[in-house]
């Protein structure tokens, strides 16, 4: 996935100055009183305040690093499941998001509507064979057709 499409930021955990003005939360917006207050987005919270907005896991815990985008504060599971990419779709090339549904044969990945064969158009069913050849999908038909023509030419030769 692209870098630039979010914010990636290191999440500090800093020590409370006992003597220090107590920050306000910029979660639950009361002032911070803990031991230990947590620094991200430039912006402090408590340690509870700072949460994924999708699971609601402690993001100071998970790791060292929080994923934002469009106002969401996301822990990297989430922030991958929504905003990530599961790779190019090996037809149309597109970029498949990872939220959507997808085939996969071999290596390849595929949009659920580019997942036909290459040649006729058609769409497989559960339980339909479908054929890999020079990384394109073929149905059974166009694959056995496409093999006599190579055993037909190479016979010529
Ligand atoms: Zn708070
Ligand atoms: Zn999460
Ligand atoms: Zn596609
Ligand atoms: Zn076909």
């Amino acid at each position: 996935f692209r870098l630039d499409k979010f914010l990636l930021l290191c999440i500090q955990m800093l020590s409370v100055q006992p003597d220090a003005k107590p920050k306000g939360c910029a979660g639950c917006n009361r002032k911070i009183k803990d031991r230990y207050l947590l620094k991200a987005l430039d912006k402090y919270w408590h340690e509870d305040c700072l949460k994924c907005a999708c699971c609601d896991c402690r993001l100071g815990e998970v790791g060292s690093t929080l994923y934002t985008k469009a106002n969401l504060i996301l822990c990297r599971r989430d922030y991958l499941r929504l905003f990530g990419v599961t790779g190019n779709c090996a037809a149309c090339s597109k970029l498949i998001p990872a939220f959507e549904m997808v085939m996969r044969a071999k290596d390849n990945v595929y949009h659920l509507d580019c997942f036909a064969c290459q040649l006729c158009n058609q769409r497989f069913c559960v339980g339909d064979k479908f054929f890999l050849k020079n990384n394109m999908i073929l149905c059974q038909t166009d694959y056995e057709e496409g093999l006599m023509k190579e055993g037909y030419v190479s016979q010529v030769r």
